[in-house]
């Protein structure tokens, strides 16, 4: 059969340690022989991060503005043991933060449901995907211990010489202050993307801060959301059938407890971070959570939630035979195949996407999986079948070409 082809190429990002080695694996196994892959090639492994004092990285960047559709597989951010390990002049920055602040976007997370493997809460028979904003609050806080009795004040001095103070607290005694902000254009940017994420996916927006209590600093994401949505989107929502709703957070956590999933959950800094664990762990494993990053100009960069999985390596490079979850991987791809093919409106390429997706499920449904998932399988009448990694990629190219 020919293979499938596209006109725009997706920019590639190689990466570190044992998802390097399962990134090649995935496009020798499940991709090249269906699709002619026509991608702008980065290697952002660790080695030519150095050999290119990092440069790699911004070049790599600066080319998912240009292509629109990125997929970037796991890379080592260097700690002090790295810099030993790879000889490194520098210790890198990550190369995620590099390219998120290059972008300005935010970060979408959802997990792959299987059957046999039972979410903690059995209701959430549809993804939940957490959209965390990534910029301020607590993340870029001033605190002070307080030693004595003290007046704290907030006090802002404006460029063109007005001031504003406002008590804080009156201390009797020792305490403690802290200092937040954000600014309206990340909120907004926030926003945007969250919109167009929804719209790139046809699922709800549920955003929730705590505006009752904060009535100005929460309040001011409220608004900035409720305006942009009013002016830029409600039309195309309507059109796509899709709805955004504001709750308070405390509303929304018992909400969403109760709700089946399908829909994007919209989060503050701080209440990202922390629903984004409660959601992941309550779904089943980080290696079956997909991630990506979508600018308010609308790129998209894909890339699994996990690691470089690097204990596995080792292993790998001992000779031992390895058990390495790739699904989150192969998603990557997927979901960078598909927005292209969105892009291009390029039916084939998006079915065999969704093809590739469905076969990968498939292959876990009738029992052929990775050691991390053997232990949370259960469906009646189907047999684990343990596989190791490669095994697993190959079992799935049998899934693929049956159904
Ligand atoms: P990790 O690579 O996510 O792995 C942590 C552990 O989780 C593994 O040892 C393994 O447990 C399990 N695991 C994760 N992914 C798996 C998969 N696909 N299949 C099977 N098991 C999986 O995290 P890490 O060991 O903390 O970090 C390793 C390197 O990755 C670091 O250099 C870090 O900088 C980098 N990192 C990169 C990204 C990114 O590029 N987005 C994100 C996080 C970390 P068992 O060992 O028990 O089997
Ligand atoms: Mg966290």
């Amino acid at each position: 059969m020919a293979k499938i082809k596209y006109n725009t190429p997706i920019v590639e990002m190689q990466g570190d340690e044992m998802t390097r080695i399962l990134w090649d694996y995935i496009k020798e196994i499940l991709i090249e022989p269906y699709v002619e892959l026509n991608t702008e090639f980065y290697d952002l492994g660790l080695p030519y991060r150095e050999q290119t004092k990092d440069q790699v990285t911004k070049d790599a960047a600066n080319a998912i503005k240009k292509y629109k559709v990125g997929v970037k597989c796991a890379t080592i951010t260097p700690n002090a043991q790295r810099v030993e390990e790879y000889n490194l002049s520098n210790m890198w920055l990550s190369p995620n933060g590099t390219i998120r602040a290059i972008l300005d976007g935010t970060v979408f997370r959802a997990p792959v449901l299987v059957n046999g493997i039972t979410p903690y809460i059995p209701t959430w028979t549809k993804p939940i995907t957490i959209a965390r904003h990534a910029y301020g609050d607590v993340y870029k806080n001033s605190e002070l211990r307080i030693d004595a009795p003290a007046k704290a004040e907030l006090k802002v001095t404006y460029n063109d010489g007005r001031v504003e103070t406002k008590q804080i607290f009156d201390f009797k005694g020792e305490g403690i202050i802290q200092g937040i902000h954000n600014t309206d254009a990340s909120i907004s940017s926030f926003a945007r993307s969250c919109f167009n994420y929804a719209l790139s996916t046809k699922q709800n927006v549920w955003f929730a801060t705590k505006d009752t209590i904060s009535k100005t600093y929460d309040h001011r994401f409220k608004d900035i959301f409720a305006e942009i949505y009013e002016l830029e989107y409600k039309i195309e929502f309507e059109k796509a059938g899709i709805s955004y709703d504001y709750t308070l957070i405390d509303d929304s956590v018992a909400r969403i407890v109760r709700s089946n999933g399908g829909f994007i959950w919209a989060l503050k800094n701080y209440d990202g971070d922390v629903m984004s664990d409660m959601v992941a762990t309550a779904y089943g494993s980080l290696a079956m959570m997909t991630s990506v990053l979508v600018s308010p100009d609308g790129n998209y960069e894909y890339e699994a939630a996990h690691g470089t999985v690097t204990r596995h390596y080792y292993k790998h490079l001992k000779g031992e035979e390895t058990s390495t979850n790739s699904v989150a991987t192969i998603f990557a791809w997927t979901g960078a195949l598909r927005k292209r093919g969105e892009l291009e409106n390029n039916a084939e390429l998006i079915s065999f996407a969704n093809k590739l997706e469905k076969a990968t499920v498939t292959t876990i449904e009738n029992g052929y999986m990775t050691k991390d998932l053997a232990g949370l399988f259960n469906k009646q009448g189907v047999e684990v079948k343990p596989q190791n990694s490669k095994q697993f990629l190959e079992q799935i190219a049998i899934t693929f070409d049956n159904i």
